[in-house]
């Protein structure tokens, strides 16, 4: 697996995330990066290029909308929504929807 997210190594992330309280900081330099507990994401850590900042709305992150990335999380969007579609046919060749139904079925008997 990756050993960082969004250039950060993945032992500063977990730190940062399992310490609470007001001695929680992030550097400058993370913040530069677009690094920010998020209120949206009760105070979960997120960088600007995840898919949760496309349900962030804090107004000190306004800075970080560029078009630039607006446009790379619709194209991200797209590309999952294409995904999703071909694996509901994928669903429906293999019968799996089918399969799924009967075995819900089954549990409430
Ligand atoms: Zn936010």
């Amino acid at each position: 697996m990756n050993d960082n997210y969004y250039g950060m190594p993945i032992e500063r992330y977990d730190s940062l995330m399992e310490a609470t309280g007001p001695c929680v900081r992030l550097t400058e330099e993370e913040m530069k990066q677009g690094w920010h507990f998020c209120g949206d994401w009760d105070d979960l850590l997120i960088h600007v290029d995840s898919v949760e900042f496309n349900h962030c709305n804090c107004k000190h992150m306004e800075p970080f909308r560029t078009e630039e990335r607006k446009k790379a999380q619709e194209e991200r969007k797209a590309k999952c929504n294409e995904a999703l579609d071909r694996l509901a046919i994928l669903d429906e060749e293999l019968g799996l929807d089918k399969l799924l139904r009967e075995m819900r079925d089954d549990t409430t008997l």
